[in-house]
């Protein structure tokens, strides 16, 4: 058979989920190649995965590995809620815009309310009015915040901003649950520690990416309050999600912490999206849409050019956010990669000049 090369042929800033198995998450896999163990996440790998996540983050948490996010952030948010509450979400949260309804399905029924605000960020004083708007028993109860960090559009919440919206779902007697797809590019970006925008912030449930940091497969979920975690090994199962081989999932997490490749493979694609935005910056007809605080860069571009770069083999989305192209840079993104794609749009754009 012919051998692939997908580097070669391939020009994309489309998801950091198109890279793939980074060097550290691989070799703990091969290492945990080496014979039998126990299956369904009683062997030591699991064990000592979840121990050095509870060192990173500096707490007695409760963890759990399961196959994506869809499911980490559905399961996790079902298991804090009855049928009857709802989840205050940003309107473009992952859980509301591209998760297919799984957090009303495993929750069997509990409504995602939403809120707009600025740069995928809430606006704290519009959170307020959507919990107090109603307090009637027609209206779903409001039982938790769930933040993204980093948003969909690529900000970043300070730890001040978490703590601002912990007090404030507490005041309500609500939790904080958080999606963390992206929550190694945010700790690379404000170079703070991983409890300081988590628990120490008030966030109760944290869904902790690992494919698009450097995994093959398989998100970490952080209970930081033991008591909610009641029975979600039963919650995993049910829903399809709990590995029989384990140890696929949960030893690449021993190489990626062991090795600090996860904070290293975050601040490589972050510092990429920040060359790309140094590049893009200036350039007539392009505008940068939101604050680079992370790994990918949005952009406004006319059609022609979006067009024109497409046709020459250029893969991004245009889905995403508010409708400008998003550029998303990975632990693979390179520096030669930003300054082709820069050189591209340059050309695109006096192209369409001529
Ligand atoms: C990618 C992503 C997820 C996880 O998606 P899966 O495809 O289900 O693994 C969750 N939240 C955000 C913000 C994401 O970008």
């Amino acid at each position: 058979m012919k051998k692939l090369n997908p580097k070669q042929s391939f020009n994309q800033f489309a998801s950091d989920n198109y890279a793939g198995i980074c060097p550290e998450a691989l070799q703990s896999m091969q290492e945990a190649n080496a014979g039998f163990v126990t299956s369904y996440g009683d062997d030591p790998w699991t064990e000592r995965a979840c121990e050095q996540l509870r060192q990173l983050f500096e707490t007695d948490c409760q963890v759990f590995f399961v196959f994506n996010g869809t499911a980490a952030n559905s399961l996790a948010l079902a298991s804090l809620c009855r049928s009857y509450h709802s989840v205050i979400c940003h309107d473009l949260a992952h859980v509301e815009t591209d998760e297919c309804g799984a957090p009303e399905f495993f929750s069997n029924g509990t409504k995602l309310l939403h809120v707009h605000g600025p740069g995928g960020k809430y606006d704290l004083a519009e959170v307020e009015r959507v919990i107090t708007r109603r307090s009637d028993i027609h209206y779903p109860r409001p039982k938790v915040l769930s933040l993204t960090q980093a948003t969909e559009v690529g900000t970043v919440y300070t730890p001040d901003e978490i703590r601002a919206a912990g007090e404030l779902a507490r005041r309500y007697g609500m939790k904080v649950q958080m999606d963390g797809a992206r929550f190694a590019n945010a700790v690379a970006s404000l170079n703070v520690a991983p409890a300081d925008i988590s628990w120490r912030a008030g966030v109760d449930v944290l869904c902790l990416g690992g494919a698009k940091n450097g995994m093959a497969v398989g998100e970490a979920v952080l209970f930081f309050d033991r008591e909610l975690a009641y029975e979600f090994d039963y919650r995993c199962k049910q829903a399809g999600q709990l590995a029989s081989k384990m140890r696929f999932i949960s030893a690449p997490w021993i190489g990626m912490l062991e090795s600090g490749a996860w904070l290293n493979n975050a601040r490589q694609a972050n510092d990429c999206a920040a060359l790309l935005e140094q590049q893009l910056t200036g350039i007539s007809g392009i505008r940068i849409m939101y604050p680079r605080q992370a790994n990918s860069v949005f952009v406004e571009m006319p059609e022609k050019v979006a067009a024109v770069l497409r046709s020459a083999g250029w893969h991004f989305y245009s889905f995403i956010g508010s409708g400008g192209a998003r550029f998303m840079c990975s632990w693979q993104t390179t520096e030669a990669d930003v300054l082709q794609l820069s050189a591209a749009v340059r050309a695109a754009v006096s192209d369409r000049q001529k």
